[in-house]
């Protein structure tokens, strides 16, 4: 558990709940000694701070949130049982916008893609469009990248007229008399200024790796990049080498594995 949490009342209540006894806020960090043939890395990776984005207005309009915190609203195991509802007052979101790159591709911020923050959103407008058949959502973009093999996927969620697209970076959100998070900006394509108003904002902010500052890799047993991602040294598995999806993870962590038994076997 994250040491800033485990202390709080928070973190007790997380405790109470799990009947398994498995969380334990009074652990004390403990150094142990083992001698092994091979390390992953494995430690993955955290969401970009979106309080950093000044002009977006995270933590300051309700009815603006994240990519990770719209995964939680939108699962059945989530605080609304999975309906999709504006956190200022309940409503259902029926209007929704995700804003790709928030922060991400941005020298200011996080200067590379997370190469699946395009996917997640089309997948979570979905969502949107499934739960609400009168539901509309709006997707400001950059450039699209649908990696791999998901191009079939952007084309199927293009197909819905539901969904528009326009292409811009938006300036800035600011929060009209009803909560209602309205997004400004221009569109790229046709020089338009906009001012949209919407039930709901996602900021579809990047991933950090975890080994950039929390789970850093000793400097003298292996190298990272200059964000953070592990890059030799230390064998090193899904998101701590580059961000990626879940399938993806799991071949990388299959074949560190694999990688490890190899050291152990050589060493005997
Ligand atoms: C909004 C969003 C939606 C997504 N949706 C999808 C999707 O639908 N499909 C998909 O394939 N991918 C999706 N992804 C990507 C997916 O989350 C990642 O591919 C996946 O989590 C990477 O797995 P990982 O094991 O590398 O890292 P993680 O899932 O981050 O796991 C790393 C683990 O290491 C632990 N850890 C960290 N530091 C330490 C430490 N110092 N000591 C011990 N343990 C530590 C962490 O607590 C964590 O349990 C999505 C990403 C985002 C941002």
């Amino acid at each position: 558990m994250d040491p800033a949490y485990a202390k709080t009342e928070e973190a007790k209540a997380v405790a109470k709940v799990c009947p398994a006894g498995a969380i334990q806020p009074d652990m004390e960090a403990t150094v142990i000694e083992e001698k092994v043939a091979a390390v992953v890395w494995a430690t993955g990776w955290k969401p970009y701070d979106a309080e950093k984005i000044r002009p977006y207005g995270f933590g300051q309009y309700a009815n603006v949130t994240t990519n990770m915190r719209f995964e939680r609203l939108a699962s059945v195991y989530g605080p609304t049982g999975g309906k999709i509802t504006r956190p200022s007052d309940g409503k259902e979101a029926k209007n929704v916008a995700f804003i790709q790159c928030a922060g991400s591709r941005d020298h200011n911020y996080l200067p590379f893609c997370s190469r699946v923050c395009c996917l997640a959103s089309m997948k979570q407008a979905a969502y949107v469009r499934d739960q609400y058949p009168d539901s509309k959502v709006t997707v400001f973009y950059i450039d699209l990248r649908a990696m791999d093999r998901y191009e079939s996927f952007l084309q199927k969620t293009k197909a819905d007229e539901n969904i528009s697209w326009i292409k811009s970076k938006p300036a800035r959100i600011e929060e009209d008399a009803n909560g209602n998070p309205v997004v400004i900006g221009e569109n790229t394509l046709t020089g338009e200024r906009y001012a949209m108003p919407f039930d709901l904002v996602v900021l579809a902010t990047g991933m950090e790796p975890h080994s950039a500052q929390d789970a850093k890799v000793p400097s003298d047993q292996a190298s990272q990049d200059e964000y953070g991602f592990v890059t030799g040294g230390v064998l090193a598995a899904g998101c701590a080498a580059a961000p990626t999806d879940v399938a993806s993870s799991v071949q990388s962590a299959t074949a560190m594995a694999m990688k490890a038994i190899h050291a152990a076997v050589k060493r005997g």
